[in-house]
């Protein structure tokens, strides 16, 4: 046999012995009923919110109680950064209804201080589209409204793929999958890379801070963990 077929058959052979088809996945321990799997980082568990910061710089002036974090003041962003995630996240709009369309219940989880999916309530309350609860803001609206009623708890699971920058200057486009309340919404939305606010961060980059938004209204959170995918 020639030698190139020997290098041929052995370059196989490494390439067989380090395909992601050999390599035994992590045993993973998962939650039950929304709460944290083994490997995940948790965010907010209803008791503190040391994992955050105001996006002012210094400490949350958000109210914690009885388990979920309320909305004050201003945002809060984490501490650490992050590129592909998965994200859980539960939240519940004001009991008491009051205002309509964009000021009724809203709130938002930014990613990468970037990306919004917004958080509103919509359970009878007309907004644009792409504006509407668990639309990707200004962008995507969702594929239904599963919105569930005031001051109920809602939940988000959320895939995220940042977008990359390239070498040469153009961006490689992420994307979200969002599902609420155990319902699809976004599927496999682009995410090219237009911030919705791109006053506070602009431009791709590999990792950034999750966001809670303040928009005046005093909405609820609690149960919040994301599991690093890169
Ligand atoms: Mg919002």
């Amino acid at each position: 046999m020639k030698t190139t077929s020997l290098l041929a058959i052995a370059s196989l052979m490494f390439l067989r012995t380090v395909s992601a088809a050999d390599v035994e996945p992590p045993v993973v321990t998962p939650g039950n009923h929304g709460s944290a799997p083994s490997d995940a980082m948790v965010l907010f568990d209803g008791k503190d919110l040391s994992a955050w910061t105001s996006e002012k710089g210094g400490e949350p002036a958000w109210k914690v109680e009885n388990g979920y974090a309320e909305v004050r003041e201003s945002g809060i962003m984490t501490k650490e950064q992050f590129g592909d995630i998965q994200l859980h996240v539960e939240w519940a709009s004001p009991a008491e209804v009051k205002g309509d369309g964009q000021g009724r219940g809203n709130s938002g989880v930014y990613f990468q201080g970037r990306y919004e999916i917004q958080v509103l309530d919509s359970y009878n309350n007309k907004t644009y589209f792409n504006g509407q609860a668990a639309s990707f803001y200004g962008h995507n609206a969702p594929l239904v409204n599963a919105c569930r009623k005031p001051g109920e708890w809602q939940q988000y699971d959320i895939v995220f793929h940042a977008p990359k920058p390239a070498a040469d200057g153009t961006v490689v486009p992420g994307s979200f999958t969002v599902i609420h309340n155990g319902v699809l919404v976004q599927d496999h939305i682009l995410v090219k890379g237009d911030a919705t606010t791109a006053a506070r961060f602009s431009g791709a980059t590999p990792t950034g801070p999750l966001l809670l938004q303040n928009h005046g209204n005093p909405v609820h959170y609690r149960n919040i963990w994301v599991r690093k995918l890169n």
